[in-house]
């Protein structure tokens, strides 16, 4: 007997491991590894991973079989299987957490109920309820309101629940015609036929010209001219005989890409393309820091070692933060490298993206450009792995399973022996400090293409403005530059820094803020939705007229939204034709494609929006480049806040001056002081990474030391407190003595969905001791998650609030 060992769709510490069932005669030989299945589990049916076959098993018991499979070949690949199970590990998750992650959506398990009779129900019953079917849908039961009769029955044991595993994933198909007849029998039909029957005739001589081939209606209509009725004829007659051809669907296809060729490289371009294409060659693992200021020519580098890949007949994986992914971007590889790209953002439909999966699965693309996700893509022969703006910090996902695409990266291009190259113009504290150990080979791009100059920066102090009585949100630097922008005809870039900063209202006579009643944030005002909104828990209500405390009417808007920043900007200069980007007005799918393309086409004068426009931008016409403020994101509580400024301001300088045009920078800040501005200024990574390495080395943090978040919540206060300190304990009993835990400590939001959150920052140098004892806290903890209790484990954690 086959016995598959599968990891089954139930995400607890108890399952997270492959269970055992015999694969049923029929099926024997047939199955195999990475195929999805159904299976029985406690008396459901759910859906599972298998990850091994084997003749062995150690259970006991009468094995359960396998009812059947969900796929007729793999959906994930070995190197998948594998990675799946170490990286549950290293992340903290249950693997089938992690299987599910590799899939796109459309391939999630999707259970629905259905209630069947299992016992004689006298006819009223039968024919009221149930409506003299034996079954029905548990939504139609919902929506009739009969669960009340429906429990009645059940006590009885009149019926039974059934869980359905639905299998989403389906292809999208059209309908063709084709013929199985033999010439002679054909030609028997034509002959056969009345001089006056036209149409039939042109179909079976386009049918015979055909030779089984099976087309469309329309092809028939394009190619022969046969309409649907001759069709219908055919197959009524038994000519043609009607199938379904698969398609896909290619978001891309109404667009028009123009062929382009390598261009010459400069010679610091040649440089890096030497040293990075040998490992190519040689078919060696390394990881290479490719360091280039923003405009140095990284893409075109990219180009040219994926191009170096695909000659020797292998594939590439091309990693771009989800808001970098633009059509700009997206076009320099379709250009390339023509239809064996296949795009995966978070943009495309359920169905395009299934779609854009099952081209890479079925070995039709050599090159995958996508965001976090798509480093999962189940590419097979990898010759190189790139990951452009490393030091994003989009590329960790916050949710189960709390992954790095970066480890990720570098798990395979071991596995597939081919470079990782981790590309930035402001390389994350971790990478830069890995590279200076020789753990990453350094490749530096220190110059502009071109040698174009980089941006002047000019700071500007606010509270000097306010001083002089400027309550606009624009200096008085930065209107005039504006003006004479608008002159000139150039372009202007202005950039709001949403990062740490929201709208919300307070009253002025006794200093209320409305708050979530579920969360202890504050909530944000949405004037489109002219609603008040919390964004961690999605509660939404209107805005008050009067204070709900006080009963007073002056409520006061502390904190500026793009709109508001828009109208006043509009109010200053009446004729500027502007382009708002922010989340409102990109919403919309393909919202932010429109406004990219029509600020490229010249449609506006400047354009407005968040961090979203700092990346990819790469348009000739902008001169000017304005900060509003700088600084929001400084005061975060957390320790990268400064890095993430450094990074952003860089990143925004870049969009100016990247052609012909010199440019300017403009940065309003109310820290004009602050290091992580003035090396900004100065485009100086290298004192910006020492500056910050010796603070770092100081308060002991990454890339010193390693960090590890636990966090514990609860609906009750007392008992996530209660088990954060017993946590807290028994880690103190275990570690080793260098090891620094910080907290225990309420959350940076104390409480988000009437859930209470309690935190430890453990930070190590070396620990053995650790994972163990985390496994062990997990695994000790199960049954109290079923009474609501939730730990989560975040290794490296990036964001901390
Ligand atoms: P980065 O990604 O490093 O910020 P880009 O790749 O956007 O820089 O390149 C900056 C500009 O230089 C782009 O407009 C690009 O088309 C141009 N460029 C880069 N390399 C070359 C080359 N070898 N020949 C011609 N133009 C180039
Ligand atoms: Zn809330």
């Amino acid at each position: 007997m086959q016995i598959a060992k599968v990891i089954v769709d139930i995400p607890a510490m108890q399952t997270n491991r492959p269970f055992d069932y015999a694969i049923p005669p029929a099926m024997e030989h047939k199955l195999g590894k990475g195929m999805r299945v159904e299976v029985p589990f406690n008396k459901r049916i759910i859906q599972g991973f298998i990850t091994e076959i084997s003749d062995h098993t150690d259970f006991e018991g009468e094995l359960k079989e396998i009812i059947q499979p969900l796929d007729i070949e793999p959906a994930l690949t070995e190197e998948l299987l594998l990675l799946g199970e170490e990286m549950a590990e290293t992340v903290y998750a249950y693997r089938i957490h992690c299987y599910q992650t590799m899939l796109p959506p459309l391939m999630k398990a999707k259970y629905e109920k259905e209630i069947e009779i299992v016992d004689e129900l006298d006819e009223g019953t039968f024919y009221g309820l149930f409506q003299g079917k034996s079954k029905m849908s548990w939504e139609n039961a919902v929506d009739r309101g009969i669960l009340p009769q429906l429990i009645e029955l059940k006590r009885a044991g009149k019926i039974e629940v059934n869980y359905i595993l639905k299998n989403q994933a389906k292809a999208k198909t059209v309908q063709v015609y084709y013929s199985d007849l033999e010439m002679d029998s054909l030609e028997d039909a034509y002959r056969s036929l009345k001089k006056s029957a036209k149409q039939q005739q042109a179909l079976l001589a386009a049918i015979m010209s055909m030779n089984g081939t099976p087309l469309t209606s329309k092809e028939y209509k394009d190619q022969f001219d046969i309409g649907s009725s001759a069709i219908r004829t055919g197959v009524e007659k038994g000519w043609l005989k009607a199938a379904d051809r698969e398609i896909l669907r290619d978001p891309f296809k109404d667009r028009l890409f123009q062929k382009t060729e390598a261009l010459p490289l400069s010679d610091e371009q040649t440089a890096a393309f030497q040293t990075m294409g040998a490992s190519i060659r040689e078919e060696r693992h390394e990881i290479f820091l490719l360091q280039g200021v923003t405009g140095s020519g990284k893409t075109e580098v990219y180009l040219q070692l994926i191009a170096e890949v695909i000659k020797q007949g292998k594939t590439a994986l091309m990693l771009v933060p989800e808001i970098a992914l633009t059509p700009q971007m997206v076009n320099h590889f379709k250009s390339r490298f023509g239809n064996r790209v296949a795009v995966m953002h978070s943009a495309l439909s359920a169905g395009e993206k299934y779609d854009e999966w099952r081209k890479i699965h079925r070995g039709d693309a050599d090159v995958v450009v996508g965001a976090r996700s798509s480093i999962f893509a189940p590419v097979e022969n990898l010759g190189i792995i790139i990951m452009d703006e490393e030091h994003e910090s989009t590329y960790k996902q916050d949710e189960n399973p709390k992954y790095h695409a970066r480890n990720i990266a570098i798990w395979r291009g071991q596995h597939n022996h081919c470079p990782v190259v981790l590309g930035s113009a402001t390389p994350s504290l971790e990478s830069r400090a890995r590279a200076q150990k020789k753990v990453y080979t350094l490749v530096e791009l220190k110059g502009r293409f071109n040698q174009r100059a980089l941006p002047q920066v000019e700071i500007v102090d606010m509270r000097d403005e306010f001083k002089a009585n400027n309550r606009s949100s624009f200096s008085m630097v930065l209107q005039e530059k504006i003006t004479d922008r608008l002159q000139k005809k150039q372009q202007i870039v202005l950039m709001l820094n949403k990062r740490g900063y929201s709208s919300f209202i307070m009253c002025r006579d006794c200093g209320f803020v409305l708050e979530c009643p579920n969360c202890d944030i504050s909530l944000t005002l949405h004037m489109d939705s002219k609603t008040m909104k919390c964004h961690y828990c999605g509660h939404e209500e209107e805005i008050p007229n009067t204070c709900p405390k006080c009963k007073g009417h002056n409520f006061r808007y502390y904190g500026t939204g793009t709109q508001k920043i828009e109208e006043e900007l509009q109010m200053l200069f009446p004729d500027a034709r502007i382009l708002r980007m922010d989340v409102d007005t990109t919403r919309k799918k393909g919202g932010h494609e429109a406004i990219l393309s029509a600020f490229g086409r010249g449609e506006a004068d400047i354009l407005l929006g968040t961090q979203m426009i700092a990346k990819g931008l790469d348009f000739p016409n902008i001169t000017l480049v304005g900060v509003i403020n700088a600084d929001t994101s400084l005061g975060l509580p957390d320790f990268r806040s400064s890095e993430r400024t450094f990074q952003l301001l860089t990143q925004v300088s870049g969009r100016a001056g990247r052609a012909e045009l010199s440019g300017e920078v403009v940065v309003q800040s109310y820290n004009p002081d602050h290091y992580a501005i003035l090396f900004a200024q100065q485009h100086n990574y290298e004192g910006f990474y020492r500056t910050e390495m010796s603070l770092r080395h100081k308060a002991g943090y990454p890339p010193y030391f390693y960090t590890a978040l636990i966090t514990v919540s609860n609906p009750d206060e007392k008992k996530a407190q209660k088990k954060i300190y017993e946590i807290h304990e028994i880690l103190q009993k275990k570690l080793e003595p260098d090891t620094i835990m910080l907290g225990p400590s309420k959350g940076s939001i104390a409480r988000v969905n009437n859930r209470y959150y309690f935190q430890i920052l453990v930070k190590y140098k070396q620990e053995t001791k650790l994972h163990p004892a985390l496994k062990q806290i997990l695994d000790e903890s199960q049954k109290e998650n079923a009474r609501g209790l939730y730990i989560s484990i975040d290794s490296e954690p990036v964001n901390f609030f």
